[in-house]
């Protein structure tokens, strides 16, 4: 129930309407019977600082910040955790002395998700597709949990071109590769984990994949795709076809939301209660089948 004591935390960002943060963290709260709710905030871009400072005045425990402001926001942090400094993007705030500190925990939300499907990452040649937010963190991701070599495909070389020169110069690591998307026939000649990191088969586009040629499939061993609407991408079935192991994104989400509520509350989330959470998000989707 709702009282006195209740703390507050929430979500910023343009849109939130379809979010499914809520769900988690109100179910967490209940699980544990914390005093907390969790709520979505629309902010227009141009209160995004004055959101911030408001939400620190009313007390607000912590935030996730979506899209489009996981950059813009870091310039009202009183400090950025270095991880989340190096991936130039936060998606968490955390309630300090004198304002709020920020924190990424889409990646290390994207390394328990694929460790937890018994994914590998260590000596792991991967093909990162696309070159935005999330490629980002994947890119980083696989850097620092030394992979051993990373592809990065993206539509627009440039955009690939900048984000592998800024994964090597934060990270020391050498082997990240830009290429364009049209160029997947140069990867050398053995099987990859791919991660699909575009927004092509996103819901409501659903019979779209970034790459649909059946031989880039023929190389990949695994697939994982961050999209988790719908629960069987287009990507998904396109690596199936082929043989390989497909995954969708529905666990990063999960992780995330776990690892942000971990670092509100201090603790850390038992795993079993994280089923729990992953039961009513995959029924909320209507996610029947886990291959
Ligand atoms: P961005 O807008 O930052 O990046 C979009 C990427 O998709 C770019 O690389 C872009 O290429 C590429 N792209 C878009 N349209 C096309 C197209 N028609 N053909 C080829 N490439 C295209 O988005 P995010 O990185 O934030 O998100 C990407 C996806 O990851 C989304 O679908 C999102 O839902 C998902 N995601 C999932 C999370 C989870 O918890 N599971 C967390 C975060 C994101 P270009 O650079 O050439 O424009």
């Amino acid at each position: 129930m709702i009282d006195g004591y209740t703390r507050t935390c929430g979500l910023i960002g343009n849109p939130v309407e379809h979010t499914l943060s809520p769900m988690i963290h109100n179910t967490l709260a209940a699980l544990l019977s914390h005093n907390l709710v969790y709520v979505p905030f629309h902010v227009e871009k141009d209160n995004i600082f004055s959101a911030l400072k408001g939400a620190y005045a009313l007390n607000l425990l912590g935030l996730n910040v979506t899209v489009p402001y996981k950059s813009q926001i870091m310039e009202g942090l009183v400090s950025v955790d270095e991880l989340a400094e190096k991936i130039g993007a936060v998606n968490t705030l955390v309630r300090t002395e004198g304002g709020y500190k920020g924190y990424n925990t889409d990646m290390p939300g994207l390394y328990r998700a694929m460790r937890g499907e018994g994914i590998e990452i260590e000596g792991q040649e991967v093909v990162i597709l696309g070159a935005g937010g999330a490629a980002r963190a994947a890119a980083f991701m696989c850097a620092l949990q030394n992979a051993s070599a990373v592809y990065l495909l993206n539509r627009s070389y440039d955009k690939a071109l900048a984000v592998a020169k800024e994964v090597k110069e934060k990270t020391g690591k050498e082997y990240i590769y830009p290429m364009s998307l049209s160029q997947y026939e140069k990867l050398p000649d053995r099987k990859f984990l791919a991660i699909q990191a575009t927004s092509v088969g996103l819901y409501p586009d659903t019979e779209r994949a970034v790459i649909e040629e059946e031989a880039f499939y023929r190389k990949i061993h695994t697939g994982y795709d961050l999209i988790y609407k719908p629960s069987e991408t287009c990507f998904m079935k396109l690596v199936r076809k082929q043989g390989g192991e497909a995954y969708h994104g529905l666990k990063m989400l999960l992780y995330q939301g776990i690892i942000a509520y971990e670092l509100w509350n201090n603790i850390s989330v038992p795993e079993k209660m994280a089923v729990q959470v992953y039961e009513i998000l995959k029924k909320k989707m209507g996610v029947m089948d886990e291959r």
